[in-house]
């Protein structure tokens, strides 16, 4: 492996755990932070949750579990390529989405209402609290106990309300700093990752249209230039063309443009990086070619009335737990019924946690035992 860049996030200039521990054997501690990650159980999680569809409707869309690995496949790519910690890369891909509710962003909207008198819910803070606080796994901490950079790339986003209740972790969301290159890098292949997984999921699905997309540049450039070179590739096979020449054109794009803002940057170390605004970018004019996908993508697909009608009901469900579990708390399994959750805010937030932590099927089931007249008695 080529020697890391001066500014990249190192074992050396890590601001380390919470809680210290011996340093790992034969592995470095951002690659124990990746392990500890998968074997956590909201991980295992992922594999039930969805972004657009809903887990059972078919076995060849993405989960959040296939999602997060692609996010960090990509991650990983990116961080080689610029000499960055390619380790803390994908330890933070595969972490970003541990805090997502069931039914993507339908779920978190709804469960964002339900929480609005109790501080809300974002899914970057939840993702932080599942590493920080809710996974049970460890005789000596709550939570992973991961590094700081790990968590730090975590946090994508943060309201300053919150951010001032995280200390050191907060800091950057008040006073306008920037996470590692290796963060930025995450959040940034997140986004080529979905962008260019929800085009295979839509046409798949049936919900948009090839031709449709002819519309959208980045996509159009790259069917024509399969379509002319293979005039016989039966569609599912252009489908994939397409899209693998998409992300190669994004990835490519990210890496020279961000070349180009780290050299300008002249970074000495981390601390520089902090102190710069993202350096990790597209180009002006990738970046507009991808803005235009998004907005295709919101208009033809997320807002698709099939989609939209999925959408409803998963409100519904969460809305109706949430509103059942606080009027009620002894419907509650026994573990959330403890003494620290007698103030209403705080069961909230422990109500929150556990709808959180639901997979979309167990939401769905959840619902059925205790709406259902015809669960009668309750089934388990
Ligand atoms: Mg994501």
């Amino acid at each position: 492996m080529a020697e890391l860049a001066p500014y990249a996030v190192t074992e050396a200039n890590s601001r380390g755990r919470k809680i210290s521990e011996t340093a790992p054997k034969g592995r470095s501690e951002f690659q124990r932070d990746r392990d500890r990650i998968i074997h956590s159980g909201a991980f295992r999680r992922l594999e039930y949750k969805t972004q657009v569809f809903v887990n059972h409707e078919g076995d060849l869309f993405r989960t959040r579990l296939t999602h997060s690995i692609e996010v960090a496949q990509i991650a990983r790519s990116i961080a080689r390529r610029l000499r960055l910690n390619e380790d803390l890369a994908e330890a933070i891909s595969l972490a970003h989405d541990l805090g997502h509710t069931p039914f993507g962003h339908a779920g978190q909207d709804a469960l964002n209402v339900c929480m609005k008198a109790y501080g809300g819910f974002e899914h970057n803070l939840q993702s932080l609290r599942v590493v920080d606080m809710l996974e049970e796994r460890y005789a000596d901490f709550d939570g992973l106990n991961l590094c700081f950079e790990t968590r730090e790339g975590i946090l994508k986003h943060c309201s300053a309300d919150n951010a001032a209740l995280l200390g050191e972790l907060g800091e950057r969301f008040l006073h306008d700093r920037s996470p590692s290159l290796e963060a930025q890098i995450s959040n940034l292949a997140d986004e080529i990752a979905y962008n260019n997984h929800d085009v295979d999921d839509g046409l798949r699905s049936g919900l948009i249209a090839l031709e449709q997309l002819t519309a959208v540049p980045l996509v159009a450039t790259h069917l024509h230039t399969v379509r002319r070179a293979y005039p016989n590739l039966p569609e599912r096979r252009v489908v994939h063309e397409t899209v693998r020449r998409m992300i190669d054109t994004l990835v490519s794009d990210l890496i020279q443009q961000s070349e180009r803002n780290i050299c300008a940057g002249n970074l000495a170390g981390i601390e520089d990086v902090r102190n710069a605004p993202a350096l990790i970018a597209f180009s002006a004019e990738i970046n507009e070619q991808q803005r235009a996908l998004k907005k295709f993508l919101r208009t033809n697909l997320y807002r698709h009335y099939l989609v939209m009608r999925m959408s409803t009901k998963a409100q519904r469900i969460i809305g109706d737990l949430f509103g059942v579990f606080m009027a009620d708390s002894r419907l509650l399994p026994p573990q959330l019924q403890s003494a620290n959750v007698q103030t209403e805010p705080d069961r909230a937030r422990a109500v929150a946690d556990y709808i959180a932590g639901m997979t979309d099927r167990y939401a769905i089931r959840e619902h059925r035992r205790i709406f259902a007249v015809e669960e009668m008695p309750v089934s388990f």
